[in-house]
């Protein structure tokens, strides 16, 4: 047994210090940032913001985040006709999702080569594509990544996850672009509780975003970032792009019917006349179902249920109806934008430069 003493850090221990800054409107602010990736060397230029491979992984989703320049994970769920029915402007934002498994492997070749039949894309590097597993640690997912980089040598590839420096190079010298880095962090996640594993999201960010980048690679920081602050704080920490499930979900374009009940309010009703007390004031409470991706719940409704051997690590639970995406993308972008003018960042791409963290023991907002 070796106890690790030195103390890791998630985004609530930390807050950003402000600095003088010439900075003098927030429009000038620079969201996007051009990457050009190490293996399939291809230069692109977006707001590094992807939406999880969850039920926030949808087409309707990708419609909102083009506009925005952001983009998709489009969940593995969808089935080849979906892709079919795209518009090409809107498959340039969406990521295509595998596991580990050789028959998602096979679909995802059927569904580029019909794609490029179609001339919606040109080859099937024009999308990118994210191999992603709980559970990255394993020579054989190393061995998948090799593999597929072989196979795809011009293909932006994301694979995780993991969340340890070390993983990070190997899955970079296996052929990863970007590695998805986060272990437990996730909103619907329960693997902290139910196996005890897991590494603090922000200090996961600074370790492995530093070892990515001596490589010349990048990471994707999923999972744990549930306001905006967090999210300035993984650019501060140099995350080269986020992924978000929970803050999208709640809104339209999350998969899932919008489902309403009737609950009870504070206030209290009583009769003109007689003033007697008539009992508490109803309201329409609209929600919508989040869940993890190893819940039993997505392993009923996309699977054949769980596997005996499999714990859930992933929760389901009922998250207010906020509607649309775009009122939350504009708070997000809003937050970086200011988040910018307060460090003295022009850019995303100056946030790991200008950023100072404070550890706190205690931040007093509520949101
Ligand atoms: P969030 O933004 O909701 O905090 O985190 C999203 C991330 O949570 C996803 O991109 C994915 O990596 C992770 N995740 C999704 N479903 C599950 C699950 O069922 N179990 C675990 N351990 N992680 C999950």
């Amino acid at each position: 047994m070796i106890l690790e003493n030195e103390v890791r850090l998630d985004f609530s221990d930390v807050l950003l210090k402000p600095k003088r800054s010439t900075l003098t409107s927030r429009k000038d602010f620079k969201l996007e940032r051009t990457f050009k990736t190490k293996w399939s060397s291809k230069t692109f230029e977006i707001v590094p913001i992807i939406s999880a491979n969850m039920s926030t992984g949808t087409f309707q989703m990708a419609q909102v985040f083009a506009k925005n320049n952001m983009m998709v994970a489009i969940h593995k769920f969808h089935s080849p006709q979906h892709w079919y029915s795209q518009d090409i402007k809107i498959l340039r934002h969406c990521c295509y999702t595998i596991g580990m498994s050789t028959q998602e492997y096979e679909t995802y070749k059927t569904v580029m080569s019909n794609l490029i039949q179609q001339k919606k894309l040109k080859d099937k590097s024009d999308m990118w594509l994210c191999i992603d597993i709980a559970n990255g640690y394993t020579k054989r997912f190393s061995d998948f990544v090799k593999l597929i980089r072989e196979q795809n040598p011009n293909t932006v590839m994301i694979a995780g996850n993991v969340c340890t420096s070390e993983m990070v190079q190997e899955l970079i010298l296996a052929g990863a672009d970007f590695v998805k880095v986060g272990i437990g962090p996730g909103s619907a996640c329960t693997t902290r509780l139910k196996t005890g594993v897991g590494y603090p999201q922000l200090s996961a960010c600074i370790e492995c975003s530093d070892a990515a980048h001596g490589l010349d690679a990048g990471i994707v920081l999923d999972g744990g970032m549930t306001t905006p602050g967090d999210i300035a704080k993984a650019f501060s920490a140099n995350a080269d792009m986020v992924m978000i499930g929970g803050m999208f979900s709640g809104t339209d374009e999350q998969d899932g019917e919008i489902k309403q009940r009737i609950v009870q309010t504070n206030i209290v009703l009583k009769d003109p006349k007689t003033n007697a007390y008539l009992g508490l004031e109803e309201k329409v409470e609209k929600y919508k179902v989040w869940y993890g991706m190893s819940s039993e719940h997505a392993q009923a409704k996309h699977m054949t249920g769980m596997k005996s051997y499999r714990t859930s690590e992933g929760r389901m639970e009922e998250v207010p109806y906020i509607g649309p995406v775009q009122n939350v993308i504009d708070d997000i972008l809003g937050g970086l934008r200011s988040a910018g003018t307060y460090i003295g960042a022009r850019g995303l791409k100056q946030f790991g430069k200008c950023a100072t963290f404070l550890r706190v023991t205690k931040q007093h907002n509520r949101f």
